[in-house]
C-alpha cells in the first residue's frame, strides 16, 4: 500500500478496548505497563485511520520487564508472538506503554532511541505493515509510526463508543468563535462542538422520507460534509414526505394516474434524482457544505468506499442489502452509525391498519449488530436477489407495485430521534447512564418502547473472533456486488 508522510495518522478504538487499555496502564499505582495494539487499516486521500481490533496486555514482570537502555521494555518473547501475530493477520503493530501525566504527553529519548534500534527490523518481519509505537496519559495519546516512505507522528487517538472522544498529544488550540449563524446551537455544544460539526462527513443511505430531513437537519447543524446515497427519482407521491421536493421535481402534472401507463413512465424517467434535491436543500441551508453524491445503490463498490471515509453513517433505506452494507461499514471500519424507520403495518387481507412505529436502532462497533438481532438474514437476503418476476412466482410479497405507507411526521421523529443521537455523540455531551438500546416511538399508543440490542460473542461481523470482519479496514472486502452482478440495481438507478 502506497503511503505519505502528507496524511494525518489517527487510532481508533472502541470505548470497551480503551476501557480495558485503561485500566491495564492506569491500575492507580503510577507505575508504567505494556501492551500491543493489533490494528486494520483505512486509507483516504486525506488521511489513515488505524483500527484497533486486539489489545494484547503486557503481564508486569513476566512479559513486561526492566529494560537495557530504558525504564522498563517488552520482553523479546511478547514482541516476537505479537508481531507474528500481525503479519500473519496483516494488521498494524503498535507497541503500547503510558507514562504519568493527564493532558500532554511525549516520548522520551530513550523511547525515541529504541523504536530506531527495533522498528526497521519490525518492519521487515511484518513485511511492511505499519509499526510503531503510542504512549498514553490519562488524557493525551502520542504515536512514533514507521511506514513504507518515513516515520510520522500520531495526530489523535479517537474512542469511538458512548461519546466519540479525540485525545492529542497536547490539549488542542482553543477553536475559533462560531460564526454568528450557529449563536444560538453553540451556546449548547460550544465552540468547540460547532467546530466539530464542521470537520465531520457524515453519510446517508437513502434520501426518501426520513433521509431527506436527516440531510435537512445536518446541513442546518452545520456538519461539514455529507456522503447522499439513493439510486431513486421522487415521483408524483414524493411531495408530501420528501423534504425540499416539488411537484415539479416529480414531474407530476405528467405522470397523473389519469395519463397511460407508458406516458407515466417515460415521464418518471425525467424527475429530479433524490440525492439532487437533498443536495439543493443542504445547500440553501449551508452553501459552505461539502456533498458527494451518489445516485447510485449502496451495494456498488465505488459508493460503499465513499461511505468508509465517514465519522458517522445514517441508514435510511429500508433494503437488506443496505442493512448488510451499513453493519458491514459500522464494524470494519468502526464507524458509529443508527438504523432509522418508521412501519405502518396493514393486514393484505383486512386492510386493517397494525402497530404503527418510528425506530432508531444504534449500531456501534463491538456492540452487537444487525446480525446478531436478526435484522439481517439469509433468507432475506435471497429473496432480494430475486428479480420482480421471481418474486411474484414465488409469493414472497403481494404485488412490488404496490407502495409502502409513509408518513411525513412518522418519519420526522425517527430523523429527529437518529440526528441527536449523532449530535450529542459526536460533541461528547451524552451522560455516563444514557442508553443505546433501540427506540420504538408508537403514536397510537403513546407508548415509548425500548429494546436492549443483543451481541453474539463469536459473531461474523461484529465480534473480534478471527476471521471476523471487526476493525480489519482496508484489509477485507465490503459485501458489495460488481456493477454486471447488479444490473438491476443501476436500473432502479439514474438510468
Ligand atoms: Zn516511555
Ligand atoms: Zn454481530
Amino acid at each position: 500500500m502506497a503511503q505519505d508522510l502528507s496524511l494525518k495518522y489517527e487510532l481508533v478504538m472502541s470505548d470497551q478496548l480503551w476501557e480495558e487499555l485503561r485500566k491495564h496502564l492506569f491500575p492507580g499505582d503510577h507505575d508504567e505497563h505494556g501492551a500491543i495494539i493489533a490494528a486494520g487499516v483505512a486509507k483516504t486521500d486525506s488521511r489513515i485511520r488505524l483500527l484497533a481490533r486486539n489489545a494484547f496486555l503486557a503481564v508486569d514482570g513476566v512479559d513486561y520487564i526492566p529494560g537495557q537502555h530504558g525504564y522498563r521494555m517488552l520482553t523479546a518473547e511478547f514482541v516476537r508472538d505479537h508481531v507474528l501475530f500481525c503479519r500473519d493477520e496483516r494488521l498494524a503493530y503498535l507497541a503500547v506503554h503510558n507514562h504519568s501525566g493527564r493532558a500532554t504527553v511525549q516520548f522520551s529519548l530513550a523511547d525515541l532511541r529504541s523504536h530506531e534500534r527495533g522498528y526497521p527490523a519490525l518492519r521487515e518481519i511484518t513485511r511492511n505493515q505499519i509499526v510503531g509505537g503510542v504512549v498514553f496519559a490519562q488524557n493525551a495519546a502520542a504515536g512514533d509510526l514507521w511506514i513504507s516512505d518515513g516515520r510520522v507522528s500520531l495526530e489523535s487517538v479517537r474512542i469511538v463508543g458512548r461519546n466519540v472522544e479525540e485525545i492529542f498529544p497536547a490539549p488542542p488550540a482553543t477553536p475559533r468563535e462560531a460564526p454568528i449563524t450557529y449563536d444560538r446551537q453553540a451556546r449548547v455544544f460550544g465552540d468547540r462542538g460547532q467546530a466539530i460539526l464542521r470537520k465531520q462527513r457524515v453519510g446517508i443511505i437513502g434520501l426518501g422520507g426520513v433521509g431527506s430531513i436527516v440531510c435537512e437537519y445536518l446541513s442546518r447543524l452545520g456538519v461539514g460534509s455529507v456522503v447522499l446515497v439513493d439510486p431513486d427519482r421522487v415521483d408524483a407521491t414524493s411531495t408530501p414526505r420528501v423534504v425540499g421536493s416539488s411537484p415539479w421535481d416529480a414531474t407530476a402534472g405528467l405522470s397523473g394516474r389519469e395519463r397511460a401507463s407508458w406516458f407515466r413512465r417515460f415521464f418518471a424517467r425525467l424527475a429530479r434524482l433524490k440525492v439532487d434535491i437533498a443536495a439543493r436543500e443542504a445547500r440553501r441551508a449551508n452553501p459552505a457544505i461539502e456533498i458527494i453524491r451518489h445516485a447510485s445503490s449502496v451495494v456498488e463498490e465505488q459508493v460503499a468506499i465513499s461511505l468508509s471515509t465517514c465519522d458517522y453513517l445514517f441508514l435510511a433505506a429500508d433494503s437488506m442489502q443496505a442493512r448488510l452494507v451499513f453493519n458491514s461499514l459500522v464494524h470494519q471500519y468502526l464507524i458509529p452509525g443508527i438504523q432509522l424507520g418508521a412501519k405502518v403495518p396493514v393486514d393484505p387481507a383486512s386492510g386493517k391498519i397494525g402497530r404503527i412505529y418510528s425506530v432508531v436502532r444504534p449500531v456501534l462497533p463491538g456492540r452487537g449488530c444487525l446480525w446478531c438481532n436478526g435484522l439481517i438474514t439469509s433468507d432475506g437476503l435471497q429473496q432480494e436477489a430475486l428479480s420482480p418476476e421471481e418474486r411474484k412466482a414465488q409469493r414472497y410479497v403481494e404485488d412490488d407495485d404496490i407502495p409502502a405507507p409513509s408518513v411525513v411526521t412518522l418519519n420526522a421523529l425517527a430523523a429527529a430521534h437518529g440526528v441527536n443521537d449523532y449530535l450529542f455523540r459526536s460533541v461528547g455531551l451524552r451522560v455516563p447512564s444514557c442508553s443505546d438500546d433501540y427506540v420504538f416511538i408508537e403514536p397510537r399508543t403513546g407508548a415509548v418502547r425500548l429494546d436492549s440490542p443483543r451481541r453474539d460473542s463469536d459473531c461474523p461481523e461484529c465480534g473480534a473472533v478471527s476471521a471476523s470482519r471487526y476493525a480489519r479496514g482496508d484489509g477485507c472486502s465490503l459485501p458489495v456486488s460488481t456493477r454486471e452482478r447488479h444490473k438491476g440495481w443501476s436500473r432502479l438507478g439514474a438510468g
